[in-house]
């Protein structure tokens, strides 16, 4: 566990849903970070890519902030993307937070290979309090769609004992919010752009 120096760290961000139940096991909040250099082919969020002009830029602590203030009505957090260990030391810091001050799990989907994380140490350290790592590129001709897997090659990396595929296999594939001011919001797996 990192501690808690790193809550100044900027964290650059596409958009934070405060509680959803098709993110993951229970309601969760889900965080999606701005920028993928991947380039999967087929990929549905093309509009995260970019680290140009995009998204919003937080810190650390504002939005550990938010999370814990919701957490009794929460089992954990989602980080998805974009790619989230493109800004490893913002996710490191942020999931050593959540596990320090709350009893939160923690689900992080990248499309980094398993692999690509162990032989690099900030991703390793991005992924040390995660409870589940869900890994690898999106593959459009192994499409999906369930279990918080878009394509069938992405790899269950389960750290902890807190979550198991059959836990994941029971999220549901789409959930559609209507907040008070009328905006729609569609997130999950068959979501428009929820595929990862
Ligand atoms: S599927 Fe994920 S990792 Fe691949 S390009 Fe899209 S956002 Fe990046």
């Amino acid at each position: 566990m990192a501690g808690l120096s790193g809550r100044g760290t900027k964290w650059r961000l596409h958009a934070v849903v405060p509680r959803s139940a098709a993110n993951g096991p229970g309601t969760r909040c889900v965080i999606w970070s701005q920028g993928c250099g991947l380039g999967c082919p087929g990929c549905f969020n093309p509009e995260t890519h970019t680290t140009r002009g995009e998204g919003l830029v937080r810190t650390v602590g504002e939005v550990a902030d938010q999370v814990l203030a919701d957490a009794a009505r929460l089992e954990g957090v989602t980080l998805t993307g974009g790619e989230p260990l493109e800004q490893p030391a913002a996710v490191a810091a942020f999931c050593a937070e959540v596990k320090a001050r709350s009893g939160l799990g923690v689900i992080v989907l990248t499309g980094f290979h398993r692999a690509e994380i162990e032989g690099d140490p900030a991703r390793s350290a991005a992924v040390a309090d995660a409870d589940l790592v869900i890994a690898g590129r999106y593959n459009a001709r192994l499409h999906l769609a369930q279990g918080l897997r878009g394509s069938s090659n992405k790899e269950y990396w389960v750290r902890t004992g807190r979550y198991t595929a059959a836990d994941l296999s029971r999220v549901p594939e789409l959930e559609i919010t209507i907040a008070d001011d009328a905006t729609v919001t569609f997130t999950g797996m068959h979501a428009p752009g929820g595929e990862f």
